[in-house]
């Protein structure tokens, strides 16, 4: 596996190797501090594409908060291991700058809902920022296919709509949400979190799956979500932003109940900002 910190040093590889020419190739973008979400994402790269790339860089266009920008961990000793026992074949570890060609910066996009809802409105200016970087690393590296996890649900819908509309021809798959064994949907922000942070942190993923139950058994999506969203908000541990049912094509708080694909929840558990989804199953 090779390790390229510039994007100078990416193209001379890809000369020399004629590799856009001659291989598929598949991008996993990450911010680093790799784990088995992530590697899942690499390994399923690594099954349908000849090279996989793995790029690390912690974005800072897409934080709008400072302190949150400098609490993400970064822990590239580590990453190269998890990414190459995946499957990766290169890791492209640029500065910002680097990627960037300058000063980091980020356009503003305005896709009604889809980037200005939930994440979009707890956190202005994210999507401009995820928008930013992707259209970066779809330029520099031209892959055949990228690859983003469910676990980032509405990053997901935006990184379609971008690509749709400046990279047809890139393919985006979207891969299964990783949880560990308890249910907790594994992230980078995880280690942040105390013992008692963890505990409070998996009420969020134990009541998405009890509003799937719920439903299952014949309870109405919006009695169930409002159970749910009114029992999480009782918890002082736990900072609630959102818990809500959505269409994943359209994020739109318009959407009616028997429109939700997904429920998806926001809060910040032990200073520690933590979202999770769950897909809602589709009955006949
Ligand atoms: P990040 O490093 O957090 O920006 O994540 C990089 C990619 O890994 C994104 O596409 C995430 O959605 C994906 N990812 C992070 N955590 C998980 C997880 N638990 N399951 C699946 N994909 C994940």
């Amino acid at each position: 596996m090779k390790i390229i910190r510039t994007s100078v040093g990416l193209n001379h590889w890809f000369n020399e190797h004629n590799i856009q020419i001659n291989k598929s190739l598949g991008l996993v973008p990450t911010m680093g501090a790799l784990h088995q979400g992530h590697a899942s994402l690499i390994e399923k790269a690594s099954k349908e594409c000849d090279l996989v790339v793995v790029s690390i860089l912690v974005n800072p266009t897409q934080f709008n908060e400072k302190d949150d920008l400098d609490a993400y961990p970064r822990t590239m000793a580590a990453d190269v291991e998890i990414a190459k026992a995946a499957g990766c074949n290169v890791i492209f570890a640029p500065t910002a700058e680097d990627l960037y060609g300058g000063k980091p910066k980020a356009e503003p996009v305005n896709w009604g809902d889809l980037t200005h809802s939930f994440e979009g409105k707890c956190r202005p200016g994210h999507f401009d920022g995820v928008i930013a970087v992707v259209d970066k690393l779809f330029d520099a590296i031209k892959p055949d296919k990228a690859y983003f996890g469910a676990k980032d649900l509405q990053q997901v819908a935006v990184v379609q709509k971008m690509a749709q509309i400046r990279y047809p021809n890139i393919e985006i798959v979207s891969c299964e949400l990783i949880r560990d064994s308890k249910g907790l949907a594994l992230s980078s922000r995880n280690i942040r979190l105390t013992n008692q942070g963890v505990k409070q942190a998996l009420k969020l993923s134990f009541a998405l799956s009890k509003v799937v139950e719920k439903i299952s058994a014949g309870e109405s999506e919006k009695t169930a979500v409002d159970a749910a969203r009114n029992e999480l908000k009782e918890y002082d541990e736990i900072d609630l932003e959102y818990f809500n049912g959505v269409n994943f094509h359209t994020f739109s708080h318009e959407d009616k109940p028997f429109e939700w694909s997904h429920i998806v929840v926001a809060a910040n558990v032990d200073g520690v900002r933590l979202i999770d989804n769950i897909e809602l199953e589709v009955v006949d």
